[in-house]
């Protein structure tokens, strides 16, 4: 084992040169070569006939080379090689450049499996730089890998052919042989060599479920280690004796089961003496709200203050609205605390919070964050968690004595793959609607169609109804912002003549945002043409139509989460995707969106579309990158590796088990040894 973690140049063929242009990958050693994984497969059987060979792609195809041709020299000095051969029924020209010795291995009336790009026509065909094996070479699957200048195929296979040798010398293995049995996993000489030189598709696969397996075995610990490490005790455990029935008895709706359950869940956290890390999970509409108003109300049982943060001010007074309406009545004083606050009325809030004498506030994160001081914080509350991130989740959490922390996330995300993005963090999922809760129908339709969607959008606002007209504006682009202006004018002269109209998007200042909301939400006003500023959390029960212009533009997640805007009260509604793009993928999102309402499938789907790094927007979720398991496909390798953590941790908290000296070296390699001890 000890040759594999030498220095690379160790191996024939790779002298200083070679082992730089390795260095620029990252590969210093035997070791890391075996885990350079390749890309995909070159399967040499899934040959062709030249007649049916793909135009200008790449294509595999099985020739017997007739005559090998006089090598002509062309501009520049560079040869060219031209060879005839055939399939047994067409004929083909192999097309070689400047490489006199691949040319030179090709051999009159041998046969030969030859991956390249065919050009031609019907007549004339050419297969151009193609790589070759003799047809009766015995490895017909040949791996690719991402390739760096300097780094030919060849020299890589050969190269990764010596590592496997070493380690197939030496055998080692970092699972337990239970663990191998239990999950039904190869041992791991097998899958590093299998992963590189398969003996058939089956065994490529066999391989890469077992690497991806350890990758996400080995993630899982990483992060549940650092989970038992960041939790220090807080002087905030509250009472148990407490309750909340109060609280419930004076909600306006029965809580759902679900909702009950999460409160039970986050009470029972509030009473530990380790501060609570808990992520609230629930598909948009579900009543998160009143799940985070029943914990700051048990806070305040408690004598301790709760603090709720938003993303963005509208959502801020919609909040502050909401726990003021279900808390007051009990007694528990809320106050919100914003940007837009005259600095004297934000001075008196600053010190009524400082006095303890308000028990619960609400504002945009930045406020909070700044300069307030608490008497006594015990309870943090972020919303819609994904466009804060982990640098501010921790942050937070300096402000009072380790204050309970629970996260509300706007857009639900599969769990398995919640709890490794949150995998410091306690899940609590709200998998129910309140009752009586109509599915949104929803419609993808043309931009012929504008006139007829319309039409329906008026008969709901004749019947008492309002209604949303989304437009996109990316960043603070002006000309999508002309655009939206000048589509609201043209929707109040013509498609929405006779209607009370207000615009609403992100350039607007807060108190002008918070005028037309509040005018939206009395009913006032009977349309919002409005950007995504709507997007999260905005709830107005009575809005039971949603026009989406160029819904092409958007994401999966974030029209769901636009549409979740309607459908929130008793009546019917409906959501229109408008869109003139054709393209097979803008396609499937329409129809992922018209065939479900399910906001969990539909973070799947798009989880699957844009994979996990544009999903979550930026590299934020601090993952150390994956080379092996793709978390968008992996999810039942997900759950074993899960599951497999659980036990492992169990009877070893902290590794120290011989049989799982691997097993550590491998967490810590992938967390490049900052994040763990
Ligand atoms: P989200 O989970 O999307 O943040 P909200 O907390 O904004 O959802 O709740 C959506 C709407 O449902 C609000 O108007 C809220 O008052 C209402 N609501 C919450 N829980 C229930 C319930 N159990 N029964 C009926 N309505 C409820
Ligand atoms: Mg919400």
């Amino acid at each position: 084992m000890t040759k594999l973690f030498e220095s690379i140049q160790y191996l024939k063929g790779v002298g200083g040169a070679r082992a730089e242009k390795y260095a620029k990958l990252g590969i210093e050693t035997p070791y890391d070569l075996l885990y350079y994984i390749p890309r995909k497969y070159l399967d040499y059987r899934n040959y062709v006939p030249v007649s049916q060979a793909v135009l200008n792609e790449n294509n595999v195809l099985r020739l017997t080379v007739t005559r090998k041709l006089a090598p002509q020299r062309v501009r520049g000095g560079m040869m060219i090689y031209k060879a005839a051969a055939t399939d047994g029924i067409n004929d083909i020209l192999i097309v070689i450049y400047n490489n006199f010795y691949g040319f030179n291995a090709l051999k009159e009336g041998c046969e030969y499996y030859m991956y390249g790009k065919v050009t031609g026509n019907f007549i004339r065909r050419e297969i151009s730089a193609p790589q070759f094996i003799k047809s009766d070479d015995n490895v017909l699957i040949q791996p690719i890998y991402h390739l760096t200048t300097g780094l030919s195929v060849n020299i890589i296979r050969a190269n990764i052919k010596q590592a496997v040798q070493l380690m197939l010398e030496e055998p080692f293995e970092t699972l337990p042989k239970e663990v191998l049995e239990r999950y039904n996993l190869c041992t791991l000489s097998y899958a590093l060599a299998n992963i590189h030189f398969p003996s058939s598709t089956e065994a490529a696969e066999i391989a890469r479920d077992r690497l991806a397996f350890d990758e996400l075995l080995t993630l899982q610990l990483g992060m549940s280690m650092m989970k038992t490490n960041s939790r220090r005790k807080t002087s905030c455990y509250m009472d148990n004796s407490k309750s909340v029935e109060k609280y419930i008895q004076g909600l306006p709706f029965e809580l759902t089961e679900a909702q009950k359950n999460a409160i039970d869940e986050i009470i029972s956290d509030l009473c530990r003496d380790v501060p609570m890390n808990r992520l609230l999970q629930g598909d948009v509409g579900s009543g998160k709200t009143a799940v985070a108003a029943a914990a700051c109300y048990f806070a305040a049982e408690n004598d301790m203050q709760s603090a709720l943060m938003a993303p963005t001010e509208i959502l801020a007074i919609q909040h502050f609205n909401t726990l003021s309406e279900f808390l007051e009545p009990l007694g528990v004083k809320v106050s919100l605390l914003t940007g837009s606050l005259t600095p004297k009325k934000k001075l008196a809030v600053k010190e009524q919070i400082a006095s303890g004498e308000i028990n619960v506030v609400v504002g945009t994160h930045a406020i909070i964050q700044k300069d307030t001081i608490f008497k006594r914080l015990g309870l943090v509350i972020t919303d819609e968690q994904h466009r804060f991130g982990v640098a501010q989740r921790t942050a937070l959490a300096e402000k009072g004595d380790a204050p309970h922390k629970l996260v509300m996330s706007a857009t639900p995300i599969p769990r398995t793959l919640a709890l490794i993005i949150y995998g410091d963090l306690d899940i609590s999922v709200i998998n129910q609607l309140p009752k009586g809760r109509k599915p949104v129908s929803t419609y993808a339709v043309t931009g012929k169609m504008r006139q007829r969607a319309f039409n329906f959008v008026r008969n709901a606002l004749d019947e008492g109804r309002q209604a949303y007209v989304v437009c996109p504006m990316i960043e603070d682009s002006e000309s999508d912002l002309l655009a939206v202006k000048s589509y609201a004018e043209m929707a109040a002269n013509e498609l929405l003549k006779g209607y009370s109209i207000e615009l609403l998007h992100g350039k607007m200042n807060s108190a002008e945002k918070e005028k037309v909301m509040k005018r939206f939400k009395k009913g006032d006003v009977q349309v919002l043409i409005c950007t995504t500023v709507v997007e999260v959390g905005v709830d107005v029960p009575n809005a039971t139509v949603m026009v989406i212009e160029n819904a092409e533009r958007f994401g999966l997640s974030q029209l769901h989460q636009l549409r979740g805007r309607v459908g929130r009260g008793e009546y019917e509604s409906s959501c229109i995707l408008i869109t003139d793009n054709t393209g097979e993928e803008c396609k499937h999102r329409m129809k992922t969106m018209c065939k479900t309402t399910d906001g969990f499938k539909i973070s799947e789907e798009d989880l699957k579309l844009r994979g996990p790094g544009d999903f979550f927007g930026s590299k934020q979720h601090g993952l150390p990158p994956l080379k092996v398991a793709d978390i968008a496909v992996n999810m039942e390798l997900m759950s074993k590796a899960q599951q497999c953590t659980k036990e492992i941790l169990s009877v070893d908290p902290f590794l120290q088990l011989p049989q799982h000296k691997g097993l550590k070296m491998d967490t810590i390699r992938l967390f490049r040894k900052e994040i763990i001890g």
